[in-house]
């Protein structure tokens, strides 16, 4: 006979085939599964949230992942990269609203100029903040030099999503060539580890050729691999890229953003006290969809910093929200949003994880 779902739940660890079984639940018992989520978070993580502010930095990119709008492969988007002025500019909106952090990102590039450029920026964002703001960068596979400058810099948290965990399927959703290698993915998550990062990584949810027990897969990696931090949602299809030749064979919207949810309350339930992030794509199908995500588990909010005129050209799927919203309404959307949600924000704060913070100190009596 099955295990109820109640009884899934009492168990410290789970298998792959519980987790299948999570995944699918429905009713009372996903209900089931969202109240213990939120006990969890409240319990080992409270209700603070963080805000990272987020500059789209630019959407130059050298790859051409089958299913992103800004890959080189799309002639549409002008391309761009966010001027040092508009960066400080950002940085210094950020510590003047009690942003602890901001993140920044872009397509990737792995010339010395780039490297260079974010090691300028860095330092000046730390220079303008006297230290204060926190800096995550999310700027893909870069040599392990390259990731030891930006560190000593002053970049201390790196996010870097595996994007499916499963091979074969990583396969079909990049071009099979030496630029998208699983193994290269998978080699700078440890590296960056090493190096000393705050490590995040995460999936996309809802892919062509997905299925539950890939997700399932999926929460196994992440738990393995014994991440920092996690920030994961819904693929949504964007016409100008190859995988939009499958959108009739995608789960509903609906679907994505549910098993989205039910991802992040149960990796929220085994990585009890990791950060996780609601992210954009899931209000990007539902309207409250960062608040829901909040209510059963996520504590990280990224508000877009991206000057308005670059917003347009850093399109990765369509119907992409706040594409119209400057920071100023953006805060008070989301002030807003979060009180809702029941959380409140923890202002000036760096917000690092308490995970990095026990795996380190333990480390260190090692
Ligand atoms: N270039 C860096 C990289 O790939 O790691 C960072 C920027 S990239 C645009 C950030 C993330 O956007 C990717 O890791 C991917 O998960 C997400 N993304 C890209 N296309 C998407 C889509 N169509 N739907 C949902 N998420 C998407
Ligand atoms: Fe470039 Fe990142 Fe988009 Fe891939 S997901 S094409 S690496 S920006």
């Amino acid at each position: 006979m099955s295990k109820s779902i109640n009884t899934i739940l009492l168990q410290e660890e789970f298998s792959h085939a519980d987790l299948v079984a999570l995944l699918n639940a429905q009713g009372q018992d996903k209900t089931a599964i969202y109240t213990r989520s939120a006990e969890i978070k409240k319990q080992y993580i409270g209700n603070k949230v963080y805000f990272r502010g987020l500059v789209e930095l630019s959407n130059i990119c050298s790859k051409n992942c089958l299913y992103c709008g800004i890959r080189s492969g799309n002639p549409k988007p002008g391309r761009y990269m966010v001027t040092e002025d508009e960066v400080l500019e950002a940085a210094s909106f950020a510590l003047e609203n009690g942003y602890g952090s901001m993140v920044l990102q872009s397509g990737e590039r792995c010339d010395e100029k780039f490297a260079k450029t974010v090691s300028d920026l860095l330092k000046k964002i730390k220079e303008l903040s006297g230290g204060k703001l926190g800096i995550t960068l999310s700027m893909g596979e870069q040599t392990e030099d390259t990731y030891r400058e930006w560190f000593a810099n002053g970049a201390h948290r790196y996010l870097i999503r595996i994007e499916t965990s499963d091979r074969e399927l990583y396969y079909r959703i990049h071009p099979k060539d030496k630029k998208h290698d699983f193994d290269i993915r998978i080699n700078a998550l440890k590296l960056l580890r090493e190096i000393g990062y705050n490590v995040g990584s995460g999936v996309m949810i809802g892919l062509p050729f997905q299925t539950i027990e890939h997700l399932a897969g999926d929460l196994l990696f992440l738990k393995q691999l014994d991440v920092d931090m996690v920030g994961m949602g819904p693929f949504i299809e964007h016409e100008d890229t190859p995988l939009y030749e499958f959108r009739d064979s995608l789960w509903p919207k609906k679907d994505r953003f549910d098993v989205s949810l039910k991802m992040v309350a149960l990796l929220r339930i085994m990585m009890k006290d990791i950060n996780i992030a609601a992210t954009t794509a899931m209000q990007a199908i539902d309207k409250q969809g960062r608040e829901k995500a909040l209510k059963v588990g996520a504590n990280i909010i990224m508000p877009n910093l991206t000057p308005l005129k670059y917003r347009e050209d850093y399109l990765l799927y369509e119907d992409k929200p706040c594409l119209d919203e400057d920071a100023s309404q953006c805060r008070n959307c989301l002030e807003a949003r979060i009180h809702m949600a029941g959380d409140e924000i923890g202002f000036n704060e760096w917000g690092d994880s308490a995970h990095f913070a026990k795996r380190t100190s333990s480390s260190k009596l090692d």
